[in-house]
């Protein structure tokens, strides 16, 4: 092949190693086949594909701080959120019977990651609120023992 006839290849490759070798879909984002495209195209689909509301939670995120996670039980439900506020701030917005389980550092993509993993005890048509399975009890206590109890700052401490 001549240079000036080069065609790029696609720079995907196969777990093992195996590059793909297709020439690239000229109007890719990045250089690759329009069977790796698709592949990713369907992945995203699938994984990001909300099956109760049928709504696109869409991974392309803004850049912005760091947030935190927060994790609060109301009643029998808990909510897994995200914000950039304050914790005492945001919680201005929820029940004052509101009871903060755990947090974690991160923001909508770690959100985002738990919602999905949660995903089996999703409160019907809605997006944030979780019934209080074993395994998602499991996981408040896990982060309660990397990230200590967040309860102990009293602008968030739990009334009764
Ligand atoms: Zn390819």
């Amino acid at each position: 092949m001549s240079e000036s006839s080069y065609a790029p290849i696609c720079s995907a490759q196969s777990w093992d190693g195996d590059p793909c070798e297709q020439p690239c879909n000229e109007d890719a984002p990045y250089p690759v086949c329009e069977t790796h495209l698709m592949y990713g195209y369907r992945y995203v689909n699938q994984t990001f594909l909300d099956e109760e509301t049928g709504v696109r939670d869409w991974p392309v995120r803004e850049p912005g701080p760091v947030g935190v996670v927060y994790y609060v039980r109301v009643g029998d439900q808990v909510k897994i959120g995200t914000t950039t506020m304050a914790l005492d701030v945001r919680f201005q917005m929820l029940p004052p019977d509101r009871h903060l389980l755990a947090t974690e550092p991160g923001g909508r993509d770690v959100e985002r990651i738990r919602h999905l993993q949660f995903k089996h005890l999703r409160v019907v048509h809605n997006r944030e609120w979780f019934r209080a399975g074993p395994d998602l009890w499991d996981h408040v206590r896990d982060l309660r023992e990397r990230h200590g109890d967040p309860t102990s700052d009293p602008r968030v401490a739990n009334r009764g």
